[in-house]
């Protein structure tokens, strides 16, 4: 990874909003929460824009520029 503290708060958000919207959406699979799933995919994508944004700015990124594969989310 990076030395740049942003990199590494944005991306631990970004993970704890993937881990939630995996939950939500394996819950959703049960046809519990498909409406709690949807939002939290969102909240997840806005992270991973964070992230990205940030990444195409930072001085420290230079060599990671991949995230985790975020399987898409079919209600
Ligand atoms: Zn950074």
């Amino acid at each position: 990874m990076t030395n740049c503290l942003e990199c590494k708060n944005l991306t631990r958000v970004f993970e704890s909003k993937l881990a939630t919207y995996l939950a939500a959406r394996s819950a959703a699979l049960y046809r519990i929460s498909t409406e709690f799933a949807a939002q939290q995919q969102v909240d997840m994508e806005r992270a991973k824009n964070d992230v990205e944004e940030h990444l195409l700015i930072c001085s420290f990124a230079t060599k990671v520029r991949c995230l985790t594969p975020v399987p898409a989310f079919r209600p």
